[in-house]
Order: C-alpha cells, then structure tokens, then sequence
C-alpha cells in the first residue's frame, strides 16, 4: 500500500497522478473480477473476456510505465473499456440481470478525469449512446420477446437468480470501491494541490513584501503603509525617522562586504524591534499584524526608515535615541570593540501635508546629522 502511495506521488501532474491510479486501481480489479468469475459457472465465454479485460489493464500499464509511452493511453484505455471490453462482458455476462449496468457507469465516471477537452465529450457520448444500444439491443435477446431478424434470440450467457443477486452484489462492491477510492484520492490530490498553491503563494507575497537580507519591509511596502495610513498620518501621532549607517563603505571596506551585511542586519533587528507591528501603542490589539501600527523598512542600501506612533515629540526623540544607543552598544570581535554608529533624522507626519515631504523632512534633517559631526539623531520641529 505505501509503495502504492508513492507511486502515485511521483507522478508530477494531478491528471497523471489520476490516470495512474485508474490503470492501477482497474487492473487490480479487473484481475480480482476475472478471478472471481473462474469460481462462478458462466462459461468459457464470460472466463475469455474478464481474462482479456485483465490483460488489456495490464498491457496498459506496460505501455505507460515500462515503455514509457503514455501519450495515447488514456484514450485506449476509454475506448477499449466503452467499446470493447463492457460490450463483451454485457453479452457474456448476463446483460441488463447481471451487475453489468453499474459497470457502464463506471466507465462513465472515469471518462471525466482520464481524458480532456472535446475528446472527453465526444468519448462520453458515444459510450452513452453504445451502452443505450446494448441495453436495447439485450431485450430483443430476450427469451420471451419476438427476436430481431439475424439476432441470437437469447444473450449467450443467462444468470439463474441465485447467480444474478451474486453478479449485482460483487459488481456493486467493485464499483462502489472504485468510485470511492477514485474520489477520495482525487479529493485529496486536489487538496495537496490546493495547499501547495497556496503555500506559494504566501511565500511569494512575503518576499515581495520584505527585503531579502534583512527581513524587514522593503520601501514600497513602507510607501504602501503611509498610503493606506491616509488623514490618519497627518492627523494622528505619527513621527518618520530615516537612518544611515556613518562610514558604512568604511566597515565593507576594511572587513569585506561578508561583514557588512552581517552589521547591516544587526542594526536592521535593532530598527525592527523598536516598530510595533501588531498593536498599537496605546496598547489597542485591534489592529492586526497584516495592518500593523508602525512600520520598519529597509530605505536604500544601508538607510532604513520607521514610521512610528508617540504621544509627544520628546517620547519621540527618546525612542529613537534609545535606538541610536542600543546600536552604539553592538560589539563585533571582528572590530575589535570599535563602535558602529548610526545616524537619524525626524520628522512629525503632522507637520505636513504629503508623504513625500514627510520624508524629505527627515532626509534633510538625517543630512544635518551627518554634516554636525554623526553619531547623533535631529529633528524638524
Ligand atoms: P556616511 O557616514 O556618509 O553615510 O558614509 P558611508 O560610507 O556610510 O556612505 P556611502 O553612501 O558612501 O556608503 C554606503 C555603502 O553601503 C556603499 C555600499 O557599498 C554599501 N552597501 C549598500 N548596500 C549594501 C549591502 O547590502 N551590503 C553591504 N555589505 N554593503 C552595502
Ligand atoms: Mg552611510
Ligand atoms: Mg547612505
């Protein structure tokens, strides 16, 4: 059963994976109905054709698993059973008295996931309209009925009822187990599949979202917060402080790019820390972690960005100062305790009137820091 399983899996397409599991599962069945009707008197005549449906089932799988040629399988395989093989077995078996009927609607069923487009809809009619043939055909066999003209006046094969309620309930037990294999299989491939696509998709949407190096949010996402902020920004409590690393071409230069990105994500966890993504902060759970209060983003290249909520321009100054120092603080072996210092510009949202003079304000003011000497955070109000 689990080297079933697997195999099953391997194959790379749901619709292969389903026409795998109809050839396997079919000449399972197929090799148990034949073997089954050996132990019934029905004849040498029904013995030929369930030993031929086996060995068409097997052939099969020979052709699509060993020489590797499964391109017109699944048609061969519709037309052997719609054609051939049930009209055969109809005649052979007992007709419309034995389980033969379900057996056409198996067929049926498995019509819709072996094969595709106008080919599924053509095979389905023609089944459809030949197994209505046979079944019509079948009455005028009967013993009782005036027989058509060049007609055997009687199916070859006639169930006494003992033999007939066996054909119904064996017949009824293979097909209802096909069917419901088949569905529950293809339920859960569709599932796995399902789940695949969606595992993508949220990894894909987390990448575009976040910078790769240091894992916080990239600049259009910082863009797309201040937008979906609207009159909130201007109106609320919200301040934007840009940052740069001093001498940061220095650091690469000295203990090689490696290095540098090691500092940069370093000082990025210290930036990302400080923003409170999934609550607000006066302390307001309501707000989710996919609509965060604050936000920290990498800017450029060694430049980050934090848009964040404060009561008053103090509390302002003093959480990105507290940041400022924490960084100061980091020690790299490598640098042998020499610090990495970082330097900020504020802006208050209120203050303006557009995101993009938000953030200039705080470039500006990020310049001033630079140009007084580093290592120190200025504001604009
Ligand atoms: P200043 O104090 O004036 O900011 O000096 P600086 O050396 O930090 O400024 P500059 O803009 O000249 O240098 C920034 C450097 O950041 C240049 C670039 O090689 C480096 N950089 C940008 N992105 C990355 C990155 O992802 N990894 C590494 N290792 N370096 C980066
Ligand atoms: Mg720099
Ligand atoms: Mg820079």
């Amino acid at each position: 059963m689990k080297k079933f399983k697997e195999f099953i899996d391997a194959q790379e397409t749901l619709e292969k994976r389903l026409f795998a599991l109809v050839l396997l599962v079919g000449a399972m069945l197929t090799v148990v109905s034949a073997l089954v009707t050996l132990t019934e008197n029905l004849g040498i005549f029904s013995i030929i054709t369930t030993l031929l449906c086996s060995a068409a089932m097997l052939a099969l799988i020979y052709v699509t698993y060993f020489l590797k040629k499964p391109k017109y399988t699944p048609l061969v395989l519709c037309c052997l059973l719609s054609f051939v093989l049930v009209p055969l077995n109809f005649f052979a078996c007992g007709g419309i008295n034995s389980g033969m009927p379900l057996y056409m609607l198996a067929v049926l069923f498995l019509i819709v996931p072996t094969l595709k487009g106008k080919t599924r809809i053509s095979l389905f009619v023609l089944t459809l309209i030949t197994d209505i043939g046979m079944i019509i055909l079948s009455y005028f066999m009967r013993d009782d009925t005036p027989n058509l003209p060049g007609l055997p006046n009687r199916i070859l094969v006639r169930l006494d009822e003992w033999e007939q309620t066996k054909d119904v309930l064996f017949s009824l037990v293979i097909t209802g187990s096909f069917i419901f294999l088949f569905t529950s299989l293809m339920m859960s491939a569709y599932q796995r599949e399902r789940e695949e696509r969606e595992q993508l998709l949220r990894r894909v949407t987390e990448m575009s979202r976040k910078d790769y190096l240091t894992g916080l949010y990239n600049r259009r996402e910082l863009y797309d917060f201040m937008e979906n902020r609207g009159r909130e920004l201007f109106a609320g409590s919200y301040y934007a402080a840009m940052f740069d690393i001093d001498h940061f071409k220095q650091i690469n230069d000295t203990y090689g790019h490696l290095f540098g990105d090691k500092v940069l994500s370093a000082i990025a966890q210290e930036i990302g820390k400080e923003a409170h993504m999934d609550f607000n902060r006066d302390g307001d759970s309501t707000v989710s972690a996919k609509d965060p209060a604050e936000i920290a983003a990498r800017y450029g290249g060694e430049e980050f960005f934090l848009v964040f909520r404060c009561g008053s321009p103090e509390e302002a100054h003093a959480r990105i100062e507290g940041i400022r120092e924490r960084v100061s603080r980091l020690n790299f072996p490598e640098m042998n305790g020499k610090p990495i210092t970082l330097s900020a510009g504020i802006s208050r949202c209120r203050d303006y009137t557009e995101i993009r003079q938000v953030v200039k304000a705080a470039d500006q003011m990020l310049y001033l820091a630079k140009d007084s000497g580093r290592d120190r955070i200025c504001t604009a109000w």
